[in-house]
């Protein structure tokens, strides 16, 4: 059935189409032009599979594809000899990477171990190169830097990536300060001990021959011994209440549960599924951290011997939560909150308020497989707002937690920037999608979700407030593709009817994501080749003009089906009007991130107009001058005037006469050196014709040949006995 202008038109306003067309991406299983090249994930060497290093708290997350390139680099020979090794150890990669695309589960030697296995029992290989094949994989596998878990991208690779890299954290963290607590405990039970040992206590018989051993028990007399020995006054020995104190914090110290492994019996666990639960375990921890903290000071006066009653007690008597610093409740481990959007009910969004306004060391990861409002799903788009934007949004406004909102197939790039986030004291938020709802697109994780990232659906941003007072310090954007750019535009290559090859730069919209969203399905329609018609123009296009400028035309995407072959998309309205909703959006954001800030090109817009009016103004000083200068000698030549002025006078010359112009030079003595009678300098240093008479037509033409700036203006010969006068004509030519 064909389509007629006005159905497309009646279409793109209205949303209604043609009877019975059944020409929706979804139906057709249409890919986004730009994003058809990657279909097939398990051909394309990309970020995924990760693997959550065991052990690495520097470098937690690495991709494959990083660790194969350094396996590469140590043992692979350089040049053509080292091609068969770099052949088989890629191969080996792209079977592990499809391997974990069929949800292989296990660590990367693990899978490693299977995919050597599979190439090594592939058919069609020769006894040699099988050989060959398993020497090279031996030798790569002896140098590979660690193991870990393998990660595909799924709706589980975020938690998985943020859990990780804080269980490296905490437990590093964790033997630092255990190492600390060690020392601190041996040091308060030395002063114990050497109480003891100087005790009447110590001095028994029973004692004694404790202390001895057994070794020794039948060559003492150990009852006259402890008679021998003096007895201590009680002066000599630890106050009582001292002693007290000193196991009290002992006993604080040792039973403590905050650092160590969570298989400890009895530690606390800090992994929590809620941030309502995350409050209240830290709420009802407050009074141990509070006694914890209260211990370390006591054992550090103690050890010291700097404890002194009249002025500590009562300050340890009033410590309590307030007493609490930033600095004391960040050295707790923090807490790790791991949600997603359908654990987001009203407690949790006031819990996460509290937090994230707050300086608790509380981490939220908050994933969610949704870029788009619910209502504005089921209302069929005509929304289209992403409340979970929101969301980094609102974390940013509080001003205090550090804020990472990216999508699950940034994850390895931004590895860093969530280091720093559990790191830091105090809360922060990562604001992650996962792209995993496979019941909405027929596309990958992967793909979708890197789809909301080029399209400004789900920008990557990072807000991290310790690192400065102003925006420009704390909030960047440039982690998401070509920052500088409303939209990222990329090439696409295809063949056309003609099987000639097409090149065309397209962007990549916010339309393009929603095209690979079914629930968005009917916004789009796909249009046969056969009615394509200059009634259709591209979406970005329509996105730059005005709606005068698009009256009656009706603007389309690029997408391509499963056979490869080509269709233009036409939307709605409503869809066109949500990309232009976003690229304001993103606006604002790149505004925040010091990209084409208003303010800043205001600013600048301004000093380049105040700097051409100062300009203007010498310049019309200058010209005053010269003019002045000029009445008083009008044959000698312009000096120390500006460029401007000076070009002006040489338009006026004649070529006939010999001229430098004189505020250009650079004063290199070349034309001064040959005759420095007719090339003088003036006040400037400038090189200016004193003298025609002072040289030779010659010494004129070769000074405009040395001269590098080719000032130099010969004219015509003025003494026209001089020999080879045409020959040196013709070689002022250039100059003249
Ligand atoms: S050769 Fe040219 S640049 Fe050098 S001093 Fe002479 S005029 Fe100036």
């Amino acid at each position: 059935m064909k389509t007629e202008a006005n159905e497309l038109l009646t279409f793109h306003l209205t949303g209604e189409r043609p009877e019975g067309a059944k020409n929706d991406p979804a139906t057709l299983k249409l890919c986004p032009a730009l994003l058809s090249g990657y279909r097939d994930l398990t051909r394309i060497r990309h970020d995924y599979p990760l693997v959550l290093v065991d052990g690495q708290a520097e470098q937690p997350v690495r991709s494959l594809s990083g660790i194969v390139n350094a396996i590469l680099q140590a043992v692979a020979p350089r040049g053509i000899t080292g091609e068969r090794m770099r052949k088989n150890l890629l191969g080996l990669e792209g079977e592990i990477r499809a391997l974990a695309s069929r949800q292989a589960q296990g660590s990367l030697s693990e899978l490693w171990t299977r995919a050597a296995d599979n190439l090594l029992s592939a058919d069609g290989l020769s006894a040699e190169e099988r050989k060959a094949l398993e020497k090279n994989l031996g030798r790569a596998r002896s140098a590979l830097p660690g193991d870990g878990q393998l990660l595909g991208c799924d709706e589980d690779a975020p938690a998985a990536v943020l859990a990780h890299a804080w269980r490296g954290i905490r437990a590093k963290r964790d033997r630092g300060v255990k190492k600390e607590l060690r020392e601190l405990l041996i040091k308060l039970s030395g002063i114990l001990k050497n109480d003891y040992m100087r005790s009447n206590e110590a001095r028994k018989p029973e004692a004694l021959r404790a202390t001895m051993g057994s070794s020794f028990e039948d060559e003492f007399d150990f009852k006259v011994m402890s008679k021998g020995l003096p007895k201590v006054k009680a002066k000599d020995l630890l106050p009582k209440k001292r002693r007290e104190r000193i196991e009290l914090a002992l006993s604080i110290l040792e039973s403590q549960k905050f650092f160590g492994s969570e298989r400890d019996e009895g530690a606390h666990s800090f992994e929590v599924g809620s941030c309502t639960e995350a409050l209240s375990l830290f709420r009802a921890r407050l009074p141990e951290m509070v006694d914890f903290v209260k211990a370390i000071r006591v054992a550090g006066l103690e050890i010291e011997n700097a404890y002194r009653e009249e002025k500590h007690d009562g300050y340890f008597d009033q410590f309590d939560e307030d007493s609490l610093s930033a600095d004391d409740v960040g050295s707790f481990p923090s807490y790790l909150v791991c949600m997603n959007d359908k654990d987001y009910d009203d407690a949790n969004k006031a819990a996460l308020i509290e937090i994230l306004s707050s300086q608790l060391p509380i981490k939220v990861l908050f994933q969610t497989s949704e870029v788009f409002e619910n209502s504005s799903v089921k209302n069929g788009g005509g929304a289209f707002s992403g409340w979970n934007l929101g969301l980094a949004n609102m974390a940013m406004s509080l001003g205090s937690a550090f804020v990472l909102q990216t999508t699950g197939s940034n994850l390895y790039q931004m590895s860093e920037s969530i280091s720093e986030g559990l790191m830091c004291q105090g809360p922060a938020l990562f604001s992650v999608f996962s792209g995993s709802d496979a019941e909405v697109s027929n596309l990958p994780p992967y793909l979708v979700s890197a789809s909301a990232s080029q399209s400004r659906a789900f920008p990557t941003l990072l807000y991290s407030p310790r690192n400065g007072n102003d925006w420009a310090s704390r909030f960047s954007v440039d982690a998401n593709p070509q920052p500088e750019r409303i939209w990222p535009v990329n090439e696409f290559l295809y063949q056309d009817e003609d099987i000639q090859r097409v090149s065309e730069e397209i962007a990549f919209t916010l339309v393009d994501h929603l095209a690979t969203d079914s629930r968005f399905a009917n916004g789009f329609m796909s249009v046969p080749r056969s009615e394509w018609s200059d009634q259709m123009i591209p979406l970005g296009e329509y996105l730059q003009g005005d709606e005068t400028q698009s009256q009656g035309k009706v603007p389309y995407i690029l997408m391509v089906g499963e056979d490869n072959v080509l269709h233009r998309v036409v939307v709605t309205r409503a869809v066109a009007q949500a990309a232009k909703r976003y690229e304001s959006a993103w606006r604002n954001l790149q505004e925040l991130g010091g990209i084409n800030n208003s303010h800043a090109l205001r600013l600048l817009e301004r000093e380049k107009q105040i700097w051409e009016e100062e300009k203007q103004k010498e310049l019309d000083e200058l010209r005053s001058q010269l003019g002045e200068e000029s009445a008083a000698a009008p044959a000698a030549p312009a000096v120390g005037e500006v460029e401007a002025e000076a070009e002006a006078e040489v338009e006026e010359i004649s070529p006939d006469t010999p001229y430098i112009e004189t505020v250009r030079c650079s004063t290199c003595n070349e034309c001064t050196d040959r005759n420095p009678k007719m090339f003088m300098y003036n006040d400037n240093k400038q090189a200016y014709i004193a003298d025609l008479e002072a040289g030779t037509y010659r010494q004129m033409v070769e000074a405009a040949e040395v001269c590098k700036l080719a000032i130099i203006h010969p004219g015509k010969p003025w003494n026209l006995n001089e020999k080879n006068l045409e020959e040196l004509m013709k070689r002022a030519e250039p100059f003249l």
